[in-house]
This record gives C-alpha cells, structure tokens and sequence, in this order.
C-alpha cells in the first residue's frame, strides 16, 4: 500500500524504551499523514522529533476517545490520513484506539497495521517459557481480591500467562500469584525491557515473589509478569499436597493443615484449602 494513501488509519507501533525501535516504514508514514493521533502528544513528541517527525498532532486518550473518534472518521471519510500511535508500542494492546479503529472500519475505512515494538511480545521473546500458545491478560485488577479471583480463574489454564503489572503493585501481585498458582509455578518478570536497566528473572513463584519483595530495586520501571502454564507435575503435586494435607488435617486446622501441605509438597495452598471447603 502506497503512502498516498488517502482516508486509510495507519495504527503505528512505536518504542517501548530504546528509541530506535520503530520502523522505517513507520517513520515514513508518521512523517506523511496529515495528522497522528496520539495518547499523550506531550509524551510523544520529543519522541517524533527524534526520528524529524513534525507531523501535528491531536489527542486521543481514553478520556476524550467517544467524542474524538468521530471527528476522526469524518476527516478519514474526507481523504485524510490518520496515523495511531499511543505512548509505547503497539496501540491498543492495554492502551486506546479500540473504539477509534473499530468506527474507522463500520465505516468502510481501511485500517492498515504498522507493526513493532510490543512489551508482551518482547518479554515473551525472552523469557524461555513456553510461547507455542499464550494467553495475554492485560493488566490484573488491583485489589488482591479481585486479583486472586482473576488468577483462581486462570490456575489451570495450560497456556503461558502474560500480565502487564505497574511496579509499586508488583511485589503484592507476585506474593497473590504464589498464593494461587503455587510456590513452585516457574515465572518470569521482565522490567525495563530495551532499557539502561533492562532485567529478564525466571526462577519459581516463591523465589521471585520473595525476591522481589526483598530488593526495591526490582519494583522499579515498568515490567510484564509472565507464568507458566499449569503443567502435569503440577497436577503431581497437588495429589501428593492432597495425600500431605489429609494427614496433617487429622491435628491441625484447615488453614494450618493447607499451609503445611504446600510448603511441604509446593502444591497450591489455595487449592488444597478450598477442596477441604468445598
Ligand atoms: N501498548 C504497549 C505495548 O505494546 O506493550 C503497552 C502499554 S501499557 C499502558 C504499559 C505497560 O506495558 C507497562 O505498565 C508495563 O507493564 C508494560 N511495558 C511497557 N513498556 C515496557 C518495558 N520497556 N519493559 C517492560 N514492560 C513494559
């Protein structure tokens, strides 16, 4: 498709941290369209005139998104061309523009991806887990309730788990995912990735929750948690957590007995309490 290419949304992945991972077709295109639509024009235009992108640009964030995406598809119906782009990486993957490419295209407008930077992807490149299928989860609600109900639903899931995670709720999320999934569940934290600080750790849940919990240098910067799906030897722990449990319940209470039983045998806690409950 030509850069001519009139009323056609080009939604345009931009770096997630090395300034230098953007496309020279994205380039290209950014520097051609009449306007880009951005999260945060003020985030992103040093960020343009790094790459000499002076295009003018005008606001879509998911405060204004309804009333914006309208004035949008009128110019796209017009013949101009609009490019996405959002603060960091691919737009739409837990940033703005759903609404914007969804109108776009109910009204017969062409949508055309410029593909890049993706933290989910990149961390996912990395980080040694199994990648033939995953599950991208976006990012966990951030009351641990609400969070562990989200994860009781996943536990056995037998795809990867990908979680974007802000850094100051990363050491609680980390201890609720333990808690849920298993001391012993393998997981990944990805931070800064591209960045001065980049680090990639992928050590069992209990490990890196207790890690993490222990170093703030490890609740810094932005990161994506990544788990490994439930595997057979976890099936193998909880009969053997199951079998621990059942003795120990005989003297102890259920919240003791379940404790035990998973530091013992690295089964789920949660698991083994909640099929003595229910
Ligand atoms: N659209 C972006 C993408 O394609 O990855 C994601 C935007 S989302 C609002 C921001 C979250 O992505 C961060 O809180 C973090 O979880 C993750 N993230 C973004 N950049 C990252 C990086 N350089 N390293 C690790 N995680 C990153």
């Amino acid at each position: 498709m030509s850069l001519e290419q009139t009323g056609c949304l080009w939604v345009v992945a931009t770096p997630i941290g090395h300034r230098d991972d953007i496309s020279a077709r994205a380039i290209e295109i950014l520097r051609h369209v009449t306007v880009i639509a951005a999260e945060d024009t003020r985030h992103s235009r040093p960020m343009l005139l790094q790459h000499n992108i002076d295009t003018p640009l005008i606001a879509l964030h998911e405060h204004n998104e309804r009333e914006v995406v309208a004035a949008i598809v009128r110019r796209l119906e017009q013949g101009e061309s609009v490019a996405l782009i959002s603060d960091a990486g691919t737009p739409l993957i837990s940033d703005p523009g759903f609404r914007l490419v969804r109108a776009a295209r109910e009204a017969g407008i062409r949508c055309v991806p410029v593909p890049g930077a993706c933290a989910a992807i990149a961390a996912l490149s990395v980080a040694g887990l199994p990648s033939d299928r995953f599950v991208f989860e976006g990012f966990l609600p951030p009351k641990s309730a609400a969070r562990r109900s989200r994860l009781e639903a996943l536990a056995g899931d037998l795809r990867t788990l990908i979680f974007y995670e802000s850094s100051h709720r990363v050491a609680e999320s980390l201890a609720d995912m333990q808690d849920v999934l298993g001391a012993e569940r393998e997981a990944v934290l990805a931070r800064e990735l591209t960045k001065l600080f980049e680090t990639v750790i992928g050590e069992p849940l209990a490990r890196l929750a207790a890690r993490v919990k222990e170093d703030p240098n490890q609740q810094r910067g932005e990161c994506v948690i990544l788990i490994a799906g439930r595997g057979e030897e976890a099936d193998e722990k909880l009969a053997e957590g199951q079998r621990v449990f059942a003795i120990l319940r005989e003297e102890l209470s259920p919240a003791k007995a379940a404790k035990l039983a998973a530091a013992i045998t690295g089964a789920s806690r949660k698991a083994l309490y909640e099929r003595d409950s229910g």
